[in-house]
C-alpha cells in the first residue's frame, strides 16, 4: 500500500504541547532521513534597498520616503566574497529590492567574478525581473532564484500589494523553474487578515509548484509601513508550518529564516532547526547598507557564522561541506537520468 502524502490540516497547524513536539520530531527524523544531519550554510548579501514594489508588510516600499537609500560597491563585495568569506559558506545568496540597476551594474558583473574566482554556488533574491535579465544572470553562473510567492490568497495578496500580481508572480515562478532555475519559493504566515483557509491555501499551492525549496517567514510587523502595529505572527504557528512542508515534501531545501528569532528571541531559531529546516543563512552585508536595508525594524536580529555555527552544533546537526549549488545539480542529474517512483508521480 501506498501512503498518501502528507498535507496539513488546521488541527494540526495550530498543534501545541505534546502533539506539536511528536509533529515536529516527526518532520525533524523525515529531514535525516532525506539529507543526514547536514545542513547547508549560505551567507546572503544584500546589494540594494532601492525598491519599485509597495508591499505593505516591507519596511522597503516604495512609499517608505523616509528610508536612504543605497546600493552596495562592486569592488567592496568581490572582496568580501572572494577573500573574506567564512570558511563553513559553501553558497551565497545575493538579495536586494526590486532594482534592476543593481542587478546590471552590480550583480551581474559580481557574479562573473564569483564564479571565476570561488567555488561558491550562487543564488540570487531579486524580485520579478523580465526574461533577458533572469537569461543574463544564469549565463553569468547563477543557479537558484529565490522567489517568494508570500501568500496564495489571490485577494490578500492584492490586498498586500505585493509584488505585481499574484497570476504574475506565479508565473513567473513556472518560467523561472522551465528556463532551468532552481527555484526556492515561500510564504508568509500570519500577515493581518489571514484567515485558515488563506493558510492552507499556501500549501495548495507550493505543492502544485515546481520548486527545489520552500521557506517560511513569520510576518515581523515592518517599521513605517501600514501594518507597523500589527501584531508578529505566532511562532508556534511558523514552526508548525515548517514541519509540514518538510513532511509534504522531504526533498524540499527548507531554510531556518533569522526572523524566527525576532518572532521569539532567544529560542525560536534553535527551534526552527527542530522542525526538519536544513538551511542556514549568515548575514555578510556590509554595515552602511545593512542599517538602512529594512524589511522589518532597525534593530535586525543579525546571523554571523559564530551563532550560526554555535545553534546547529547545539542541535546535533553539521555544516555541509556540498554546496546547495552541487546539491542540486547531483539531483537533477540522477532525476532526468532515473524514472521517478510512484509516489514521487503522485507527488508531483
Ligand atoms: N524584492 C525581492 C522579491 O520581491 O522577491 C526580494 C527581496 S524581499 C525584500 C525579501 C523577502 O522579505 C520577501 O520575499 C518577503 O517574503 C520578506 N518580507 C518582507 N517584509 C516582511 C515582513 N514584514 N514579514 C515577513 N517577511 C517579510
Amino acid at each position: 500500500m501506498i501512503d498518501e502524502p502528507f498535507f496539513p490540516t488546521t488541527d494540526i497547524l495550530k498543534s501545541r504541547d505534546q502533539a506539536q513536539h511528536a509533529f515536529h520530531e516527526r518532520a525533524a527524523r523525515v529531514a535525516v532521513e532525506t539529507f543526514g544531519r547536514q545542513v547547508f550554510v549560505r551567507a546572503v548579501v544584500e546589494v540594494s534597498n532601492f525598491c519599485r514594489e509597495n508591499c505593505s508588510y516591507c519596511g522597503m516600499r516604495r512609499d517608505n520616503r523616509g528610508l536612504a537609500r543605497h546600493r552596495a560597491r562592486l569592488d567592496q563585495l568581490a572582496e568580501l566574497l572572494v577573500h573574506h568569506r567564512p570558511a563553513s559558506v559553501t553558497d551565497v545568496n545575493l538579495q536586494a529590492g526590486e532594482d534592476p540597476v543593481v542587478v546590471r551594474e552590480v550583480v551581474l558583473p559580481l557574479i562573473k567574478i564569483l564564479r571565476h574566482e570561488t567555488p561558491v554556488g550562487l543564488s540570487v533574491c531579486l524580485g520579478t525581473l523580465n526574461r533577458s535579465l533572469y537569461g543574463a544572470l544564469k549565463s553569468a553562473g547563477a543557479s537558484t532564484y529565490i522567489i517568494k510567492f508570500e501568500v496564495a490568497d489571490p485577494e490578500l495578496y492584492a490586498q498586500m500589494e505585493a509584488p505585481g500580481t499574484f497570476e504574475e508572480r506565479v508565473e513567473h515562478i513556472r518560467l523561472l523553474a522551465a528556463t532551468g532555475w532552481n527555484v526556492s519559493s515561500g510564504f508568509i504566515a500570519g500577515l493581518p487578515g489571514e484567515t485558515e483557509d488563506a493558510l492552507l491555501a499556501n500549501f495548495s499551492l507550493a505543492r502544485k509548484l515546481p520548486l527545489a525549496g520552500c521557506s517560511v517567514s513569520p510576518f515581523i510587523p515592518g517599521e513605517a509601513t501600514p501594518y507597523a502595529n500589527a501584531p508578529t505572527a505566532d511562532i508556534d504557528l511558523t514552526l508548525n508550518c515548517m514541519a509540514a512542508l518538510r513532511l509534504m515534501r522531504p526533498r524540499w531545501v527548507i531554510p531556518a529564516v533569522s526572523a524566527l528569532n525576532l518572532a521569539r528571541p532567544g529560542s525560536g531559531y534553535r527551534r526552527g532547526l527542530r522542525t526538519g529546516a536544513n538551511l542556514v543563512t549568515i548575514n555578510l552585508t556590509p554595515p552602511g547598507l545593512r542599517e538602512d536595508y529594512v524589511l522589518y525594524r532597525r534593530d535586525r536580529f543579525i546571523m554571523t557564522e559564530e551563532r550560526i555555527l554555535a545553534a546547529i552544533e547545539a542541535e546535533g546537526l553539521k555544516a555541509s561541506k556540498q554546496s546547495l549549488a552541487d546539491y542540486y545539480r547531483q539531483k537533477n542529474a540522477l532525476t532526468t537520468s532515473a524514472p521517478r517512483s510512484r509516489l514521487e508521480r503522485v507527488a508531483v
